[in-house]
């Protein structure tokens, strides 16, 4: 049984059937069902794809609202980094941080500052006797879960450090803890400002056995239309950053691998690129690499679909933001190789491979062998008609008993000797 909760949701009154969506799903997770989308909750990743493709807007992101952050007396904002790439002209960080505060929390713990921190261990990490190579980052909950799902044997690879919303939380939480004896630690809410909805699956669900620390997550898009209405040039900000260019890089693909000091990477973006370079390193396929970066949205987080600004816009705009920061506050000329203990997971969310067909290894080898013969018999148009991605997709379909052959209109259609 799945138990994963997801946070991208279909709308069925607004879908049309199109199979848009159908097609650009990495993890041929949709099906049209009745003439509607129907997605199949333990092969969907949380990527967002199917919500950047509709054409109808029928799929969206499940998040918190910030109302949901009223039932807390300690209010602790984790501003992602993408946020800082989405306003015209911002040329300090305090003013994106003041406005946080004046929009209703007490405290702001950039995730930025965090993520240094992450680099400086994943520097110690990737120089520890026995590390698997590449090491592959998880700090995209999608491309994590896409590994456990479909790409399992290089579960060894993955890099088994909490990314910098966990550290950021964890962090923040500690402060406010130390600040306020007063409250008790169910009374401090913490509230992650998401580019994307894998992030808010990964709070929902934990990592493996880890239980995230943050209790709210809510869309960039909704915190940005509040923070331009008192976000003021005219105001001078409070002094609140405490991150520098290796911080914000984090926001676009590249910044967090580059971020190593180490020539020996490779930084990939969008879910098809995703893919290919996972199916490279599976088949032994790539050069020799120390650490492989991967983002699922295309640019990197600035791509999530719950930002406001054009990726490459705010890839730009990051870019001039570098300019007025300085290279790290965290870490970067005293280097502590000690990790502490409590940044590290040990599974991958849910291990559950989808290529599996069955159990039992014999009736795996049988099943295979009926699709490969049900392949011979279609018309191999990968058109889309019977609902299945493709004509591969559609035979695996018919042999585990999730669609009969009369779906693919065009065997309908074909004589019987043809088909
Ligand atoms: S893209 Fe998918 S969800 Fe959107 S209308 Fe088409 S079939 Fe429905
Ligand atoms: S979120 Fe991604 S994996 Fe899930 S159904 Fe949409 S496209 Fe497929």
């Amino acid at each position: 049984m799945n138990t994963y909760e997801h946070s991208v949701l279909l709308s069925v009154d607004k879908c049309i059937g199109c199979t848009t969506c159908v097609r650009h799903c990495p993890t041929e997770a949709i099906r049209i069902r009745d003439g509607r989308a129907v997605i199949n909750e333990g092969r969907c990743i949380d990527c967002g794809e199917c919500i950047r493709t509709c054409p109808q807007k029928a799929k969206k992101a499940v998040c918190n609202k910030l109302s949901d952050m009223d039932g807390f007396r300690g209010k602790i904002a984790l501003p992602a980094p993408s946020l800082y790439g989405q306003f015209e002209n911002l040329d300090d960080v305090d003013y994106v941080l003041t406005g946080l505060k004046q929009i209703g929390f007490d405290d702001v713990y950039e995730v930025s500052q965090a993520a240094e921190m992450v680099s400086a261990y994943t520097r110690a990490y990737l120089s520890t006797d026995g590390v698997k190579k590449p090491v592959i980052s998880t700090a995209c909950p999608a491309v994590a879960r896409l590994i456990a799902l479909r790409f399992p044997s290089l579960e060894d690879h993955v890099l088994r450090l909490l990314p910098p919303m966990e550290v950021a939380a964890q962090l923040a939480r500690q402060r406010a803890m130390e600040a306020h004896p007063e409250l008790q630690p169910e009374e401090i809410g913490v509230c992650f400002i998401s580019p994307c909805p894998a992030k808010a699956s990964y709070v929902k669900n934990g990592f493996g056995d880890y239980k995230s620390q943050v209790d709210v997550v809510v869309p960039m898009t909704d915190v940005y239309f509040q923070l331009i209405n008192v976000m003021s040039a005219e105001t001078q900000p409070e002094d609140l950053s405490s991150s520098g260019m290796i911080g914000v890089s984090w926001a676009s693909s590249g910044g967090e691998a580059s971020s190593l000091f180490n020539d020996s990477y490779l930084a990939a973006d969008g879910i098809e690129n995703v893919i290919r370079v996972l199916d490279q390193i599976e088949s032994g396929n790539i050069a020799q690499l120390e650490f492989v970066e991967l983002n699922a949205c295309p640019g990197g987080c600035v791509g999530g679909v719950l930002t406001v600004q054009n990726p490459f816009i705010a890839r730009a705009k990051l870019r001039k933001l570098r300019r007025f920061l300085p290279v790290s506050r965290n870490f970067l000329s005293q280097e502590d190789p000690y990790i502490p203990a409590r940044y590290f997971f040990d599974t991958l969310p849910e291990y559950q491979p989808i290529s599996r067909l069955s159990d039992s290894i014999a009736q795996s080898m049988r099943m295979m062998a009926d699709i490969q013969a049900l392949r011979g018999k279609l018309p191999g148009l990968d058109c889309g008609a019977c609902g299945a991605p493709s004509c591969r997709a559609f035979a695996e379909d018919v042999v585990r008993g999730t669609a009969v052959m009369d779906d693919c209109l065009v065997s309908r259609v074909l004589p019987k000797e043809e088909s």
